[in-house]
């Protein structure tokens, strides 16, 4: 057996290997090799969770950024971007909404938006955990002080996904300009696991200047990290950014990297992103059958979708959204998944 597929299996088995291997495996990926994968990962992901696939009600509550990630479409610096805010009674509705469809995690993502000031943040989680006491809340909101993540955890917040974007320090410099912090990211990942939330890390594939080398010290911190969630999804190159004219990330790496991610943690709630979907309309029935167990659909008013602009071509007019729950239960369906009504805690 060639010594890639060994190292999957090693992988398998013991849940780790060294930055050098994980390169190794990324540099190596082949059709063959990702269906070798991919099969064990499903594997692993039916022993922790069956066929069960969790939703999660994506609210977008706002497109306003005080950041200027060089990738991003709701940067500060793009005044194409047509900027909203939902009101409080807004993401209520939007809740009320979901859990009739059958949500029971909603998660409320945004900019970095001052006017979702810790106090607001607090307030609308209380609001949510008292209509839905059934339900988690799951925060996405950017970087906060300590003590702001603690006070959303006690308002009852459940989880909190930051995406680390990049594990090497040098690579995140190269994807944000000089006044964020790569010491600061990791800090705030440090305190939200501190504090009790399920937290989630993520990076996107593809994005400029990553190599393999970054891509092996992503799965090394995902590995020692331990986190309850990760979240990836190809780079999607968006018109009115610095990184306009980068190619996307492919559907075949991204998912080549879901089977590992599950190889290095069984237990992880992965989701097949909604970017996947973009650049491949089975990308995200793709990313079920390479070991994701998640999926987010959008539960935003529909006014404001097509302005949540992160990347260029973004689904916001289909399947992606939470009221095709239907269409989606059959596509999970054709993967041999199924959609399940609950909570979708990690299973430890
Ligand atoms: N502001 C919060 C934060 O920084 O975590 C949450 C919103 S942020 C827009 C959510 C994620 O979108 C980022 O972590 C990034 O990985 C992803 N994203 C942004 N621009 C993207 C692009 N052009 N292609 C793919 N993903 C992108």
């Amino acid at each position: 057996m060639n010594k890639a597929k060994q190292l999957i299996d090693r992988l398998e088995a013991q849940h780790s290997l060294s930055i050098e291997e994980y390169e190794y495996l990324i540099e190596n990926q082949s059709d063959e090799l990702a269906a070798y994968a991919a099969e064990k990962a499903v594997a692993l992901r039916k022993q922790v969770y069956g066929t069960d696939v969790y939703i999660r009600g994506l609210i977008e509550i706002g497109n306003i950024c005080r950041n200027d990630c060089y990738y991003c479409g709701i940067r500060r610096s793009n005044p194409a971007c047509d900027r909203y805010r939902l009101t409080e009674a807004q993401i209520l509705d939007c809740a009320r909404e979901g859990y009739t469809l059958g949500f029971r995690t909603f998660v409320m993502q945004g900019g970095e938006d001052s006017a979702f000031s810790v106090d607001v943040v607090c307030h609308l989680v209380r609001q949510i955990k008292a209509e839905f006491p059934d339900c988690a809340v799951t925060l996405s909101l950017g970087e906060f002080p300590r003590e702001a993540y603690q006070a959303m955890f006690d308002a009852g917040a459940d989880r909190y996904l930051l995406r680390h974007e990049t594990a090497d320090k040098a690579h995140y410099e190269k994807l944000h300009p000089a006044q964020m912090s790569f010491d600061n990211r990791m800090r705030c990942l440090r305190d939200l696991k501190d504090i009790g939330y399920q937290t989630g890390c993520g990076f996107m594939v593809g994005s400029p200047y990553q190599t393999a080398q970054t891509l092996a010290e992503d799965l090394k911190f995902i590995e020692e990290f331990r986190p309850e969630m990760c979240g990836i999804g190809p780079f999607i190159p968006q018109k009115d950014t610095p990184f306009r004219d980068f190619p996307a990330g492919t559907c075949e790496q991204t998912v080549y990297l879901l089977s590992l991610l599950r190889l290095i943690q069984p237990n992880l709630l992965l989701p097949a992103t909604t970017a996947l979907g973009t650049i491949r309309p089975d990308g995200r029935e793709r990313g079920l059958q390479a070991g994701a167990n998640v999926v987010m659909p959008n539960l935003s008013p529909l006014g404001v979708r097509k302005k949540y602009a992160l990347y260029d071509g973004k689904l916001c007019t289909g399947e992606e959204a939470a009221q095709c729950i239907g269409c989606l239960s059959r596509r999970v369906a054709s993967v041999g998944c199924r959609i399940v009504t609950a909570r979708g805690d990690i299973i430890r």
